[in-house]
């Protein structure tokens, strides 16, 4: 026998028609089209249908429920999930962030070439086939000094493709201490593996000689692999083997030694610990015949993946099968040409990464100043001053994108507390904002980083601010 108050309560839940009909669901029809609106309110109605059923106690009366979680439902579908966010939280590089925003004149160039026919693969000159690959090369070629290069989608695809065509079915010998995994779902030997590559790992955790490589090279080894510790440093009794000692030991063996630099540093920076990453230039000079990095990193590009070096080895990796899954987008394409015409001709700095990596101290302190006193005038705007503190603070900002993990740079930011809140509501207010602001929680309160701030971004911060004072 079902209970006459559940069947009320079903009985309450609207009609369909009721709610597409309701001016509420109107205004949706234009972004998201009648059938769509149906199918949305249709799930929100099962779902309360289910919840009473299961006995749950509706925490409105049930046809107001009804109309909110539609609401809800309909927003979250009605605008794009894929939008900018501020970066407040110190890190340049920030995987889940996007990496890199890209310099003024990569975006314009990507946004040329996206809405018109280009020549991508086509040659004016002669008016037959051109390659796409042939109007970032030599670009790279002069940055870096390799010989030739080849772009594909992401540094994970680099290094498959490159294993793929110089070891598949033959042994790559790699450190330990080198077994990498990255973010989620990059790791070296299951890249390995999947290139068809047999991996020989040799040496310990912190500490491999020339001599574990020597003795572990076989007639069916082709390749040395180093690759870069991105998220981790083993400190302590370290010892590993220079890129020279091992540059030497495999062109005495006729091997390849190939390099996954993951970041892809293209100039020297001017910051203190500037030494603990090498440029691509350095590990080539090095003696690396290979070496593979990623665009969106250090680089300050659109995501991409280089593999630059030796130009017999690259051509193999022209002629596999494997680089027509994994070509480069014309946008990306695009905005990539334009950030290397940046390296090129020495206006680095107009990449944002570069620039928010060596920005000064004192120059973040003074914006710091700055903002601080413009979220105070927004505070007390809207009779918050009493509940809502701002200051000055110091913060530990981070490179991020797996470049230096052992440093800090020193910055600025802004701490805010609150009497009635505490800071990870505040957090989750201010990425509730329209255009979100994403901020780190220190000791209690809300820390607003500025070294990865943009043009604009302020603004951003104090609407995110406004909207939360005129909602609470
Ligand atoms: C980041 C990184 C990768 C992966 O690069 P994607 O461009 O994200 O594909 C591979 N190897 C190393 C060492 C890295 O740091």
């Amino acid at each position: 026998m079902i209970d006459s108050g559940l069947n009320a309560k079903l009985r309450s839940i609207p009609a369909m028609e009721e709610l597409l009909n309701a001016p509420r669901a109107l205004e949706f029809y234009a972004s998201l089209g009648r059938e769509q609106v149906k199918t949305i309110i249709a799930c929100v109605l099962d779902e309360i249908r289910r919840e009473l059923c299961a006995g749950v106690v509706p925490e409105l009366p049930v046809e107001e429920l009804a109309l909110r979680r539609a609401e809800t439902a309909l927003q979250k579908r009605a605008f794009s999930t894929l939008k900018p966010v501020v970066n407040a939280t110190g890190v340049v590089v920030h995987t889940n962030l996007g990496r890199a925003p890209l310099a003024a004149e990569a975006l314009n160039a990507a946004g040329a070439i996206a809405g018109a026919y280009s020549t991508l693969e086509y040659s004016p000159e002669s008016g037959g086939r051109g390659r796409r690959n042939d109007h970032i090369e030599w670009l790279i070629c002069q940055i870096t000094g390799a010989e030739a290069a080849l772009a594909v989608n992401n540094n994970a695809a680099a290094v498959l493709l490159a294993l793929s065509a110089v070891a598949a079915g033959r042994e790559v010998i790699i450190s330990c201490g080198e077994l990498v995994e990255i973010g989620d779902s990059f790791r070296i030997p299951e890249i390995l593996a999947f290139s068809g590559a047999k991996m020989l790992a040799v040496g310990c955790t912190n500490s491999v000689r020339i001599d574990d490589y020597r003795a572990a090279i076989t007639e069916n080894t082709a390749v040395l692999l180093k690759v870069h510790p991105s998220n981790y440093r083993v400190e302590g009794f370290v010892k590993s083997v220079s890129r020279e000692a091992l540059a030497e030991l495999a062109a005495s063996r006729s091997l390849v030694l190939m390099e996954d630099l993951g970041s892809g540093l293209l100039c020297r920076l001017k910051i203190p610990f500037a030494g603990r990453e090498h440029s691509v230039k350095d590990c080539l000079e090095a003696g690396c015949d290979i070496v593979t990095f990623s665009g969106d990193k250090l680089l300050g590009g659109p995501q991409i993946g280089v593999i630059a070096g030796s130009k017999t080895l690259i051509d193999k990796m022209r002629g596999h099968q494997l680089l027509r899954a994994l070509r480069v987008d014309k946008m990306t394409l695009a905005a990539f040409e334009a950030t290397l015409r940046l390296y090129l001709s020495g206006r680095e700095l107009e990449i944002p990464v570069v620039r928010m990596i060596e920005e000064d101290a004192m120059a973040l302190q003074k914006k710091a100043r700055n903002l601080c006193r413009l979220l105070r005038e927004t505070a007390a705007n809207a009779g918050q001053s009493a509940d809502f503190s701002f200051s000055v603070v110091e913060t530990r900002d981070a490179v991020g994108g797996g470049a230096f993990p052992a440093n800090e740079l020193a910055g600025f930011g802004v701490g805010v507390r609150s009497v009635s809140r505490g800071a990870e509501s505040l957090a989750a207010a201010l990425r509730a904002a329209q255009i979100p602001v994403i901020s780190a929680v220190r000791e209690g309160q809300v820390i607003l980083h500025l070294r990865a701030l943009l043009a604009g971004d302020e603004k951003r911060i104090i609407a995110a601010f406004t909207g939360m004072f005129a909602g609470s």
